[in-house]
């Protein structure tokens, strides 16, 4: 026997931390076709436990560690529609991503930890919300993620998923199927003996599911229905809710308030294995529940399917098994057979063993050792790198949302007030009550915040008016608004040359025919030294720029959509230019934007008072990639002068990020602050000579000594001054702890 601590995990994504007697099924039946050597981990949004006392405890999207399979599903998972889910009402504030985490995720997931996926034959629902540049970057990551074509359980789920994913596809039953092989009859046969007795009912009864949603009726005239049913065989009634999270408790509490017969209510201690004895030994099932369905045909117990014309699954289900169905409560009839229908479970008997080849494969695959085989590890530097993925986006599809009590405040007028508009793009609430603003001001106007520029000597021109930048700051700030007020053709500007200390394009770029032209006619109008801040609509999308040269009414007139490759496209036009693609996060809604900064000078020619530096937020524990941490190190290394340390941190950045733009803000700075470094030694010095016992001077000169990789003389020279105490690196660090601000004139 193994200890449970030992065995290697699988995680089994859905939202099994939902009161849903069919979903918490599939990880119970995962558990006996795989877990000899392994445990199955439910991963679902919230992670929370459920009502079913033998349900496997499931963990949240914020699982740690490395499982050796990842199995996506298997229930209705893959919801394309970027709408919040009832069931995850924390999510509703300013997420709606619980739905993508569980099936977009796990495919992070695996490419991240370098572990095989399979799809766990989850269905696919509605038609395709997620289209354009997100729709191919979906269809990519499901390419690199998948170990095996792409299993879902039905035509109509596989038809759905094609519209969005080019490869291949198969169908493989519901592993609800395999139900039989985790709970053999017999087991089931003992189990209901418990059951009657927990719930005291007798042997001969029928079992009934009641989903409000389908009950075209009033709970009267369903108890109406059952008890000519009950009455007619002779049978008591099992009232058994399935969905407690869709309310089914309630709709059977309804409906027994007008029973006659005789009936039971399952509703309390709730436990799956129950659910299945029940099921499995009544002389009929009526229900309309996919997988009680399942059940039923399965364990050859006769059902009656009430399920609408509203989801396909069940026309598959329909076809698949050959069972009868109605639509309705009001077309269900009294006259049922009681007969066991050996059609349906002969059918239901097919899809039982065609699943044994998918378990077999899986078992084939966990023996293999997929690690060794299959090398596909994508750095994590990569994963934030990706266009999308490299952005709050990703991490809000492996994080829970963080619940903020105290709302934030807008950053360009204090407002905390925000409402939906715009775009949907994951989240909403993003629209500041106050001053109007979306992610994308917010983010301009932070990236411009941290330039530090002085506004008030500054003449300022900006093409389409947007509250990113207050223009209250600048001696004179001019708007152009496109076809009204004070228009400016961009690509014949009608402006002295060199008039303008900073310009500011949001989203205009791509509403202009000849951008080249454009870009040519700002960088003219600008001063030296000036700057042109330039955003334009979701350029982390694609990676090259589609353009299709005429304005298109469809995507609100645009002439284009731009590619990560525009940083090269301004880079080589504006060609006496310094550009700067930074990353800048709007801070209401973590929504990731890119603000091109070009700056008409060269990088050496930089002054002291327009250090091209970023606020650089420290990154979470374990939160940011390699990267981010990289980039706060040595942010911190420049502003402490530690000059040695930051040369170092800086050429292995360089060597893991060569194209990473952010490191070249900060080798910019680097180069600034060596400079002022030289001049500080003369400067100390100088100072030396003419006070010879100041302390603070001796300590600024021993951090001149530390930090120019020269610690042994600092050591030396501390001690020579203040004794043995300073002799340690420890001490010395400490020694120079009040020292590290240290700034000049
Ligand atoms: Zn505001």
């Amino acid at each position: 026997m193994i200890a449970i601590e030992q065995l290697r995990e699988i995680w089994i994504y859905g939202t099994f931390d939902v009161d849903n007697f069919g979903d918490l099924l599939l990880p119970l039946i995962a558990q006996h076709k795989l877990g000899h050597h392994h445990r199955i981990v439910p991963v679902s949004p919230e992670g929370m436990r459920t009502q079913y006392q033998d349900a496997i405890s499931p963990s949240s999207i914020e699982i740690n560690g490395k499982p050796s399979l990842i199995l996506v599903g298997g229930g209705n998972i893959i919801t394309r529609e970027l709408k919040e889910l009832a069931e995850y009402p924390s999510w509703k504030f300013d997420f709606d991503t619980a739905a993508l985490s569980i099936w977009i995720g796990p495919l992070f997931q695996a490419l991240r930890l370098n572990v095989p996926l399979i799809w766990n034959s989850p269905g696919c629902l509605e038609p395709s919300e997620i289209k354009g540049p997100l729709q191919q970057s979906v269809n990519r990551w499901i390419k690199e993620a998948s170990t095996r074509p792409v299993n879902l359980r039905d035509i109509s789920s596989a038809r759905r998923f094609a519209e969005f994913y080019d490869g291949p596809i198969q169908i493989t039953p519901d592993t609800g199927f395999s139900v039989i092989d985790a709970y053999p009859s017999s087991t089931l046969s003992e189990r209901i003996k418990i059951v009657r007795e927990k719930y005291s009912f007798g042997e001969n009864y029928i079992a009934c599911q009641i989903k409000t949603e389908y009950a075209d009726i009033s709970y009267e005239r369903i108890a109406h229905i059952l008890d000519r049913i009950a009455q007619q065989h002779n049978m008591e009634l099992v009232l058994l809710p399935l969905g407690l999270c869709h309310g089914d408790l309630k709709a059977v509490g309804g409906v027994s308030k007008f029973l006659k017969a005789a009936h039971t209510i399952i509703d309390h201690n709730f436990m799956i294995i129950d659910a299945l004895s029940i099921i499995s030994n009544a002389y009929l099932m009526i229900t309309s529940s996919y997988h009680a369905s399942i059940v039923a045909s399965v364990y050859e117990t006769p059902l009656k399917l009430i399920a609408p014309k509203i989801l396909e699954k069940f026309d598959d289900l329909q076809t698949l098994l050959d069972l009868e169905r109605v639509e309705t409560w009001s077309a269900l009839t009294t006259d049922i057979n009681l007969a066991k229908s050996k059609n349906v479970y002969q059918k239901a008997y097919e899809q039982t063993n065609k699943l044994e080849k998918y378990w077999e494969d899986i078992r084939g695959l966990l023996k293999l050792g997929y690690h060794q085989s299959h090398q596909r590890k994508l750095p994590d530097s990569y994963i934030s790198q990706q266009p999308i993925a490299r952005t709050a986006i990703y991490y809000s599809l492996l994080k829970k949302p963080r619940y903020r009590r105290n709302r934030q405040r807008c950053p360009i007028c204090g407002s905390s007030s925000f409402v939906s508009g715009g775009s949907i793009h994951f989240r909403r609430k993003r629209v500041c009550t106050g001053c109007g603003s979306r992610p994308r001001h917010r983010a301009v106007h932070e990236v411009f915040k941290s330039l530090k520029i002085t506004p008030d000597s500054k003449k300022a021109l900006m093409f389409s008016r947007d509250p990113s930048i207050d223009p209250k700051a600048f001696s004179s700030f001019e708007y152009s608004v496109f076809n009204k007020d004070n228009h400016i053709d961009l690509m014949s500007i009608e402006r002295e040359s060199e008039s303008y200390d900073l310009i500011f394009l949001n989203h205009v770029l791509e509403h202009v025919k000849d951008d080249h032209k454009a870009l040519c006619e700002l960088s003219r109008i600008l001063k030296g030294n000036g700057f042109l801040f330039i955003t334009v609509p979701s350029p982390a999308l694609i990676n090259k720029t589609d353009d299709w040269g005429f304005p298109d009414p469809k995507v609100h007139e645009h002439y284009r959509t731009y590619g990560r490759n525009i940083y090269h496209f301004l880079k080589d036009t504006l060609n006496d230019f310094t550009v700067y693609e930074v990353e800048a996060v709007d801070p209401i809604t973590e929504i990731p934007d890119y603000v091109y900064v070009c700056h008409k000078a060269s990088i050496y020619s930089l002054r002291s008072d327009n250090i091209l530096s970023l606020e650089i937020v420290e990154p979470y524990v374990n939160e940011k990639p390699v990267l981010e941490n990289g980039l706060w190190h040595l942010r911190k290394l420049i502003e402490t002068r530690n000059i040695q340390r930051a040369k170092n941190a800086l050429s292995k950045l360089r060597f893991s990020f060569p194209d990473e733009l952010r490191v070249s803000m900060l080798e910019c700075d680097l180069l600034h602050c060596q400079e002022l470094f030289d001049k500080e030694q003369q400067l100390l010095e100088k100072c030396q000579k003419e006070h010879i016992n100041n302390h603070a001077i001796t300590l600024r000169k021993a951090r001149l000594m530390a930090v120019s990789n020269t610690p042994l003389n600092a050591q030396q020279f501390l001690s020579d001054h203040f004794g043995h105490e300073c002799v340690s690196q420890e001490s010395l660090e400490k020694a120079l702890e009040p020292i590290r601000y240290f700034y000049y004139q």
